[in-house]
Parts: C-alpha cells; structure tokens; sequence
C-alpha cells in the first residue's frame, strides 16, 4: 500500500485515505458503538461479532446437548492445535508448531525452564531490563529455580552481552511502552553465532505487524491472544517451538495430555511427539473457539496488509501529533522508521495520567504506562485514519482547556 502521505494532512485527507484502505470492510466485523475512538487494542482487543454466535453455538449446541461427547465430536480435544497451526500462519510458523495453551507467563516459564535444562553448560539469560514484566518476573523465577542468572541490560548492550554462557536470548519484540521494535532477525542471528537460543515474546506483534518466525530461524516464541488478535478478556496464549528442537526441548510440566497416550491412563509418562507434548491440561475450549474467530479476521485480511496498514496508522498518528500536541507539551517515543516499530504510538508528557483520563471521558480510549507515557495502540482492522484526526484533536483540546487539571483526574488510580 504506502501511498505517500499529502502535505497537508487535515480530516479530508484522513477521510481519503480511509477510502482507498484495503481493509476498510473489516471495521464492520467488530462491535463498535459509533462514539468511542478505541485506540487501546494493545491492551484488550474489540469483540468480533462472529464471536457471540460462536459462543452461543458453543455453548448451547456443544456443551448443552453434546456434552462429553464434545471432546472428539467437535473437535474440542484438537483445538489447541488447530487454532495454532492457524495462529502459525499469521506468524511466519509452520504446520505443528503452535500450540494454544495456557497464559503468555506460564508459556514463558515453560520454554525457559526447557532450555535451561537442555543446555545444562550455559547458565545465563540475556535479557533486557525494560522488557515487559512478566517476562523479567519469569525469568527470575527460573534462574531461582535452576540455579541460573539473569543478565538484563539496556537495549544497546544486547549484542555485547551475549556470550559462550549464555543459553537464551529472551526479548519482547515490541516494546510495551514505546511502541519500538526489535530487529529479529539481526538479533537471532547474534544469538545464534554466540550459541545461544532465542526465545521472542510476540504479546504486542501478532496481528499488529508481520513476523516470520521461520524465516527468521526463531527458535521459541511466545504472544498472548487478547491483544491485537481479539481473543477477548482471558483468551488463551500461544506457545511457538520450532520444528528442530520439538525433540531436544522437553515440555517441563508433564500433564497427562502430553503423553502420547492420555487415555490409557498409564501411570508413566510417555512423552507425545511434535508440539502435542507441549499440553499440559484440558485446554480452555470455549475461550479457544472465541480466539478462532478473531484469527479467522485476520487470515482473511492477511499478515502483510495487516502490517501495512500498520505502518500508515502510525505514522499519520505520530504527524498529527507531531504538528498538534508537540506544542502542548507532548514528544513522540515511538521511532520514526516504519519497520523500527509496531501499531502503537506513545508519546511521553509530564501529566500524562491525568490527560489520559479527561481523554477517555472525551470517549478516545488509549492507556497509560508510568512515569509519562501516552500509549494508543492503532489496531488495523478496526482504527480508521479519521479516528487519528479526531483523536489527536479531542486531546489538543483538554490540554488546551486545562481539563486535565480538574481534581477528578489528578486522583491516583490505574488507568487499566
Ligand atoms: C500482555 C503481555 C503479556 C501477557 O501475559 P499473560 O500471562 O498472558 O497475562 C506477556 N508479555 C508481554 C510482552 C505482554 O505485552
């Protein structure tokens, strides 16, 4: 797509290029009230309409007449893996190497602690300090656990970090407050050279940009499904182990639906070949039929476009903002190069907080992540170019009229 940008960027030429958006149609899958600019499909995405009627079906039909005999009649037993392979080609991965399953943190924990124990020489984790949370909580964790040591650093020292002692390079490929993104593929290629193996957490990239995990020769990764792929509050995460160390790598919770034969309930464990001895336990069916439906979406309007539109979003956003809110006191945090960062524009402002909550009271929904940044993430099947211009404007006009100074807002309390 990339049409260039006009020079004068007003809501008529927003309007314009929703006009000529290849995925404009799909606006229309979401439930949407027609007031609120939700620009905070990073943390919880839209519900895809097709979702209540799947979950109806689901749980009138299969659950209310078919009963246990849903486990193979329709399909519950496989949708870990069917909805994986299909999340695998969303992300660059191939057939049987995906599995839905659990929470992103618990798929962190596992595949670290697989590593470790497979590279029993190398005791370090490279990491970097501003990684999301959990994954620096898990990553503690484990090295509490195996005796092992984290070695976080700031984003300019990867490369010089990773050395013969280190097992796993462990990165979020887009970062959680400024939007910035990784070079995979450089990356993978440093820790591959130095020995070690790469573990990428794709919370903020799937269905925000394209990834090819293959083509990359990624070896474990990790995302969540509620994000950009609209999976809904409590949708399952998805676990990535590249077809190469499906043998060497061991599932390190050993439940009774990774053996290779659950229902001869033997009392050993025999571990099942390929990602199906990455199952633990019963899989969260109903929570897997919804996030079907927000990957179907996303199939259907592909990866790559997808992440075009992305690219165009962010950067009509950060113009706008740019030439609207940077005189008001704001500065964009997110990079200026389109493959540098994900569907997400932060920008950084003193009284941040407050101005995110009189916004959200002006319905433009985004969030805010301590000490001072704005986050509104520009999910691409539902966020239309006039909804920038709207936004950017309602939040020109708060701090402007000093809403944000109003006691209301200066309370302390969480924006979700
Ligand atoms: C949202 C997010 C998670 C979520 O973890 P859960 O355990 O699924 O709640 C993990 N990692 C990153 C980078 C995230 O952005």
């Amino acid at each position: 797509m990339s049409p260039r940008l006009p020079d004068n960027l007003d809501r008529n030429a927003c309007a314009a290029l929703d006009a000529r958006d290849p995925l404009a149609m799909f606006r229309d899958r979401f439930l949407n009230d027609g007031s609120t600019i939700y620009l905070d499909g990073n943390s919880m995405g839209r519900l895809p309409k097709a979702a209540v009627a799947r979950l109806q079906e689901m749980a009138e039909h299969e659950w209310g007449t078919i009963l246990v005999r849903g486990w193979t009649e329709s399909g519950w037993m496989e949708s870990p893996f069917r909805v994986g392979d299909r999340i695998g080609q969303l992300i660059g991965a191939s057939a049987g190497e995906v599995l839905v399953a659990d929470t992103t943190s618990v798929g962190l924990f596992r595949l670290m602690t697989s590593v470790l124990r497979a590279r029993p020489q190398r005791r370090v984790i490279v990491t970097e300090v501003s990684n999301f949370p959990t994954d620096l909580y898990i990553a503690q964790g484990v090295a509490e656990l195996l005796g092992c040591e984290v070695r976080a650093v700031e984003r300019g020292a990867l490369g010089n970090a990773l050395d013969g002692e280190t097992a796993l390079l462990l990165l979020t490929e887009v970062d959680f407050r400024s939007g910035e993104r990784h070079d995979m593929g450089a990356l993978t290629e440093a820790a591959h050279a130095a020995g070690a193996l790469t573990l990428w957490d794709l919370s903020h990239s799937a269905g925000a940009v394209e990834i090819r995990l293959n083509h990359h020769r990624v070896d474990l990764a990790v995302g969540c499904g509620y994000k950009y792929l609209n999976g809904g509050p409590g949708s399952p995460a998805y676990v990535y182990v590249a077809g190469a160390l499906q043998e060497e790598l061991r599932n390190p919770i050993q439940g009774w639906l990774g053996h290779d034969n659950p229902f001869l309930f033997d009392s050993e464990y025999r571990r099942a070949p390929g990602i199906r001895g990455w199952m633990s336990g019963s899989p969260p069916v109903l929570a897997i039929g919804a996030l079907d439906v927000g990957i179907d979406i996303h199939l259907e309007a592909g990866p790559r476009a997808v992440g075009e539109k992305a690219g165009l979003l962010t950067e009509v956003f950060m113009r706008l903002a740019r030439a609207r809110l940077d005189p008001l006191g704001f500065e964009v945090a997110t990079p200026a190069s389109s493959d540098r960062r994900g569907a997400q524009v932060s920008l950084r402002h003193g009284d941040g907080r407050a101005i995110m909550r009189a916004v959200a009271d002006r319905d433009v929904i985004g969030d805010f992540r301590p000490p001072d940044m704005c986050r509104f993430g520009l999910a691409p099947l539902y966020t239309r170019f006039v909804d920038l211009w709207d936004a950017v404007e309602r939040i020109a006009q708060v701090v402007e009229s000093g809403l944000n100074r109003q006691r209301q807002y200066r309370e302390e309390g969480a924006i979700p």
